[in-house]
């Protein structure tokens, strides 16, 4: 592939980073929207090093999720299928009762400790995690590094809905070698199953990987935004806790935790996020294409995988829990011995149960991918393969909310950008807020066409979500 065919191809780029490791042309840097985009320094004919193709996980089309998680698992002793949910060793829904874990979480606290438990077990001598960038000076504030001791590995819990890229820490473990455990939403732990496919080193290095579950990933801006509607202007914000637990409130109304300069002072602001804009994941701000071009909801590839525990019957519960697929038996052992002592409380689960926390995120991320992708042929633009094939086959009402969604996604980019060259945030809210009443509209007319005028009553008031 030439660097003509890979720009026109690399707008859905996510970008995991893993093409820079393997074409030195190839270099990542957080473009101006505040996402990471693959910059190459060659003439538009030069020929990309074969690799670039083989281990990206929007352009291979041949070794989609299925096939690598058939040759991990599939020979893996009592090792279960489901269509949805891809192969399980064990299924749970639980927390961490061990230590700070929990508290310190976003969620039940699972996505620390499981590296605590590879550390304490001799199975890792080192963590890649996603951590506060050291580099202070920066203006990236969160990135992908390597821990080596439970300390470190403590300072990176925590969900950070920022962009990250991978090829930095890539390289500094073919460096040192050694055996690590990875954390990554699908398409990175895809991309990296992928590089392990084509480099040996890697391969050996990474013995284990975490995946965690992701609706959508975000633009640097988003932070940026959350900052900003709480006086800390463009620029200014050092540090934000996406998932700060506030007692007694259901886990899923959480709050944001925003720390930065307002008027001069260094601040911190703590705010309910319904009391926020734009932290309705259904409107999708902030959203890069890319997300809306993978059919893996639950991290097929990942030898564990983690995720908040949508429930109604967890929900109720501040402390968090998650939901967890077990696809690995080193795990799976470490995992029932700490629930046999305590550290952990999880309760064995059915494939439904795990599948129901994640049922809008299937439907809009798996089912009606079929009619985005068809959406994008039809304008002529080239989509990712996956394994989802185009359809029309959607409600009408259905395809307005996926044709807002993509509308509102793309848009929030480019007004964030004009509404931060003009000093106005009233400029973003006013003008996403017409596409936002479109949005909202359609969701009336669905809920009177399900179930009446009472539909309309509880969509209005939030009687149900
Ligand atoms: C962008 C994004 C979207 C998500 N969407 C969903 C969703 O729709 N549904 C759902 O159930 N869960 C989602 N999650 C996962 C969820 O937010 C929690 O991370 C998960 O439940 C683990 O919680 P915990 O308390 O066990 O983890 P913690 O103990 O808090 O640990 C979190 C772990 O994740 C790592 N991490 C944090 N941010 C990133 C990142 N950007 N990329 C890679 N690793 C990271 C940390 O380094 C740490 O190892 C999403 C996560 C991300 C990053």
């Amino acid at each position: 592939m030439n660097v003509r065919e890979f720009n026109k191809k690399r707008i859905y780029s996510e970008v995991s980073g893993v093409t820079a490791f393997v074409e030195p042309k190839i270099k990542i840097r957080l473009n101006d929207f505040g996402l990471y985009e693959e910059l190459i320094n060659a003439p538009e004919d030069f020929i990309l090093n074969p690799l670039v193709e083989k281990v990206s996980p929007y352009l291979n089309a041949t070794n989609n999720e299925s096939f690598i998680a058939e040759e991990l698992y599939s020979k893996v002793e009592d090792i279960c299928y489901d269509k949805r949910v891809g192969y399980y060793d064990s299924l749970y829904v639980g927390h961490v009762v061990e230590g700070d874990y929990r508290k310190n979480a976003s969620s039940g606290g699972m996505g620390t400790w499981i590296f605590k438990a590879l550390l304490d077990e001799g199975e890792i001598d080192g963590v890649i995690h996603v951590k506060n960038n050291s580099d202070k000076n920066s203006k990236i504030l969160y990135k992908y590094e390597i821990s080596r001791t439970v300390e470190e590995v403590l300072e990176g819990a925590k969900t950070k809905y920022y962009p990250v890229e991978l090829s930095e820490v890539l390289n500094i473990i073919k460096e040192n070698k050694g055996r690590y455990a990875i954390v990554g939403i699908p398409s990175f732990i895809k991309a990296i199953r992928l590089v392990c496919l084509y480099d040996p080193i890697i391969n050996e290095s990474i013995a284990f990987t975490v995946g965690l579950i992701c609706g959508h990933q975000k633009s640097s801006k988003f932070s940026e935004y959350m900052g900003w509607q709480v006086g800390i202007e463009p620029g200014n914000l050092k540090a934000i806790d996406f998932r700060h637990k506030l007692a007694d409130r259901p886990a899923d109304s959480y709050a944001i935790s925003m720390t930065g300069y307002i008027n001069g002072k260094l601040s911190t602001v703590i705010k309910a996020k319904s009391e926020l804009d734009g932290q309705n994941w259904g409107l999708g701000y902030f959203k890069p294409l890319a997300s809306d071009f993978t059919d893996d909801v639950f991290n097929e590839t990942a030898d564990i995988v983690i995720g908040d525990a949508w429930l109604p019957e967890y929900t109720s519960d501040s402390g968090g829990n998650n939901i967890v697929i077990v696809r690995d038996q080193a795990i799976s052992r470490i995992l029932l011995n700490s629930i046999e002592t305590n550290k952990l409380s999880m309760k064995p689960v059915g494939v439904d149960k795990i599948f129901s926390s994640q049922s809008a995120h299937y439907r809009h991320t798996h089912d009606e991918l079929a009619y985005r992708s068809l959406s994008q042929k039809k304008k002529n633009i080239w989509f990712p393969q996956n394994r989802v094939s185009q359809s029309n086959e959607i409600t009408y009402l259905r395809g307005k909310v996926q044709n807002l969604r993509m509308d509102i996604a793309e848009q929030s980019h480019s007004i964030y950008q004009e509404a931060v060259k003009r000093k106005d945030l009233n400029y973003f809210s006013n003008k996403m807020n017409g596409l936002n009443f479109k949005y909202k509209l359609v969701y009336y007319v669905m809920a009177i066409k399900n179930k009446g005028f009472k539909g309309l009553l509880d969509k209005v008031f939030k009687r149900e979500t």
